[in-house]
Order: C-alpha cells, then structure tokens, then sequence
C-alpha cells in the first residue's frame, strides 16, 4: 500500500511533477510526462495515461525505471509503472494551450509538396560512425526520434563529400518510417529559391508560403546557395519560412559547406537564428573510418573485392568520401570489365589524381582545459591531477572527449595532459561522453556549445 500521504492516484502524481523535470530532463518532461494522467493507483501499480504511442515507447524505453525509482521514493513503497496510451481529451491541457492551428486543415495533398525524393540509400544504417562524425550523428538521431522537441534547428556543416546529405536524409527516413503523419520536406536552398522566383512570377506567394510553412519536418541541403543569390528577397522569404516553423514547434534541419558564421549572407537574424541550434560539423574521416565504409559500400553493392585492395583505397584517398566511393566504383568496374583483380600498383595508378589533403583549424589542450574548467568551477591544475571526485572526474571526462575531438593529440598525450592517464583512460573517458550524447539531449546540449565557444 502506498503511504497515507500519498494515498490517492492525483497525489502521488503531483508529488512527482515535482520532481520529474530534473530526473528525466526538461525535454521529455515537457514532451511526454507534463501532459500525461494518473489513471489507478492499485495497492504498488501504478498506471498513467500517455498521450501517443510514441510517448509510451519513449518513457519506456528510458526512463521507466527512473519514473518508478522515484514514485516509490515518493511513496515509500516500492510502485511499479505501467504505461496507457489515452486519448487527447483525457490528457492534463498543455499550458499555455498551443494557438489553434488552421494550417493544418489546408494542408496541401502531399504529392503537392515540392519535397525532393529522398536516396533510399541514405539511411542510418548505412551510415558509418567514426570519430570525425560521431556528434552529428549522435544529433541527428536525436533528431529523428524525437523531431521538434529535442533541438528545433540542427546545423550540418562540413566540407563537400563527408556525409551532409546522407545524415540530413537518414533522418528524413527515419520520421517517414516512424512518424508517417508527419510531413517531411528535403529540399536544396536552390530548388528553394527556383519555386520562391516561380511563385513571385505567377502571383502564388501566398500559397507559396502556405506550403512551406505547414511542414513538420524542413530539411534544407546546401544553404550556402542562398549566399550565391543577388539581393535579399530569397534570404527574406527563407528567414520568414525558418520563423514560422521555428515558432510553431517543427523540427529544421540545414546544411551547408560551411559554419553558420562563415555563410555568406546579409541578413543578421537568419545567421543568428541558424547559430542558436546544435551546430554539428562532419571531419574528415579517419583510415579506419574510411576502411568501414568501404566495406559497407561493397557489402550493399554486392561487389567482392580483396581487402588489400580497400585498405590500399582507405590509405590513400583521405579527404571525401564520395570520391572514396567513386575510387571503389572504378575498381570494381576493372575488375568486372577484365575479370581480374587489380595489381597494387595498378590501384595506385588510378586513384593517384585524387586530392588528398585536408586541415584544420587547431584549438590548444590548453585552451579546452581552461575552457571546461571556468564551466564547471573547477581549477585547471584539478583536471590535470589524478584527484578522482565526481565532479572533477565529470569534467575531466568532457575535457578529454574535448581533446580528442578537437586536437591531433595522440591518446597517450591526452591521458598524459590529464592527471598522467593511460590511454585506455582516455578511450573510457571518450566513450562515456559519447554514450551520454546519443542519450541526454543536455549532454548534446553542452557539448554543442563548448565545441562552438572554443571553435571561435
Ligand atoms: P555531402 O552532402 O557532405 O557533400 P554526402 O552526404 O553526399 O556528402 O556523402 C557523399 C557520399 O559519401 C554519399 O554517397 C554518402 O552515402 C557517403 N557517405 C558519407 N558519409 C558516410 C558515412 N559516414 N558512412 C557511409 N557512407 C557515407
Ligand atoms: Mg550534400
């Protein structure tokens, strides 16, 4: 039996709003825990009324146990959970209550929306993870499981070739597969401004905006383009777009060849609005990275070719993954054509006009040390000793996830930086930050920011 006090369904739950927001985060809380009901309270089962599907599989997935934890806390007893989906009338009302929205009823048939097809190649599971894109794919998920709540804008950026498109469409899959009420738009800033000058000219500006502001979802490839246009009227009509779906909760995902305080553009408040989500970036990836993907791309080509061969192709070509890909074709195209396979020295004559080079921009150890210090109120000369207490240990390991990230030093170097650590300290360290990003949209959260201070 649950405690006098908190005899009664309604009470236990309230006690709970209490406490929830900071257990499970802001995010879910507002999203799924602030509207959902108590429905019975019978002897230690509890049972609350959830307003979706999704809803229920996202609670459950992550955070029943910390929802039981604490109601048995708040009940001294021990309460197991059980989650009901209910209808919208049963729900607690959001407050404020969200402005009745119109849009939705006018809603265009959706074959009416000028949504480029989305590569059915381009998904998540075809999409390999290595250091260099490891944050922006922990926020593109993010993304796609929860779109309009987590982070309403995320920005990709990277040099041409490293995986924009592919991560920007995984999530467009994602949300089709998942959330098929949803609309999703993917669209490039051209075909953009091409439908925005169509519209101007035939008078259907109105209905113009009317489409694009009744998306759920607005992926936005190569928004650089949009620099490349004479005048504003394109920036304007983009910046308007972004408000409105910014205001009404949908979900914006952009991205660009370039960070969002590089872009070429004129208008202020765009750039800045494009500042204020996650800003993830795709590096270059590294040999072993490079060698993954070319044993994914030839398992779903269903091309057999020697290992030697792609690790003579990840070695040598480092700076894009599309000519990776291309360099793969042209081999297995040889080797299709002639029935052989290739000599290394035949390989090395293929690829040899592929650039190669890639750099950086460099950010010191010191420079993060000093950074993650200030944030978490603790001294320098602390992350750097071997003092083990939680908070100092919590910074160290965003210290070190830091370094790793944003520097060329060697793990050893790292783990020597940081209180004398042995390398696999540093792999520990980087894989909890790393676990912590796909789960905690906080984490993400922070990460982001330290990552764009130290950036500038
Ligand atoms: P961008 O938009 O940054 O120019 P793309 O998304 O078009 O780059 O990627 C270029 C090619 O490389 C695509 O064929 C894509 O599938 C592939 N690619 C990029 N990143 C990855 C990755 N991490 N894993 C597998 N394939 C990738
Ligand atoms: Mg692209």
């Amino acid at each position: 039996m649950a405690s006098a006090l908190l005899a009664s369904k309604t009470d236990l739950w309230e006690a709970a709003l209490g406490v929830l927001p900071e257990k499970v985060g802001r995010v879910t809380f507002d999203s799924f825990l602030r509207t959902s009901v108590p429905l019975s309270l019978d002897g230690t089962d509890f049972v609350l009324g959830v307003p979706s599907d999704f809803a229920r599989t996202w609670i459950a997935e992550r955070h029943l146990r910390t929802l039981e934890r604490c109601l048995t806390e708040l009940a001294k007893e021990p309460v197991s959970v059980r989650l009901e989906i209910v209808p919208p009338e049963l729900l607690t009302p959001q407050e404020p209550l969200p402005a009745p929205s119109a849009a939705r009823d006018v809603i265009p048939a959706r074959s009416a929306f000028a949504s480029l097809p989305l590569n059915p190649k381009y998904t998540f599971g075809n999409f390999v993870v290595g250091t260099c894109n490891q944050f922006a794919h922990a926020a593109a998920t993010q993304v796609a499981k929860a779109p309009g709540t987590a982070y309403s804008v995320l920005f990709l950026h990277s040099k041409v070739g490293l995986g924009k498109t592919h991560l920007m469409q995984a999530i467009g899959h994602f949300v089709q597969a998942y959330r098929p009420d949803f609309q999703v738009v993917y669209i490039s800033a051209e075909q953009f401004v091409n439908h925005l000058i169509n519209s101007i000219r035939d008078n259907r500006t109105e209905s113009f905006r009317q489409h694009y502001r009744s998306v759920d979802i607005w992926l936005v490839d190569d928004i650089q383009f949009i620099a490349a246009i004479e005048g504003q009227t394109s920036e304007e009509e983009l910046f308007h777009t972004f408000n409105a779906l910014y205001e009404t909760g949908k979900q914006i995902v952009i991205a660009s060849d370039c960070p969002p305080r590089q872009l070429q553009i004129m208008n202020e408040r765009l750039r800045s609005r494009l500042q204020q989500g996650i800003v993830a970036d795709l590096r270059p990836p590294d040999v072993d990275t490079r060698l993954a993907i070319l044993e994914k791309k030839a398992q779903t080509e269903g091309v057999a070719i020697s290992r030697d061969i792609l690790v003579r192709l990840a070695q040598q070509i480092e700076s894009n993954i599309r000519v990776l890909e291309g360099a793969l074709m042209k081999v297995c195209a040889y080797t299709s054509l002639y029935g052989v396979e290739l000599t290394p020295q035949t390989v090395d004559e293929m690829i040899r006009d592929y650039a190669t080079s890639s750099s950086q921009p460099h950010v010191s150890i010191d420079e993060i040390a000093s950074h993650v210090a200030k944030h978490f109120d603790v001294s320098v000369e602390q992350l750097k000793s071997a003092r083990r207490s939680r908070a100092i240990a919590d910074a160290r390991q965003i210290a070190i996830y830091l370094a790793r990230e944003l520097t060329d030093h060697s793990l050893h170097s790292i783990g020597k930086y940081f209180g004398g650590r042995d390398h696999s300290t540093v792999i520990h360290s980087y894989r909890k930050v790393t676990e912590g990003l796909e789960k905690d949209p906080q984490m993400l959260w922070l990460i982001n920011n330290m990552k764009t201070a130290l950036s500038e």
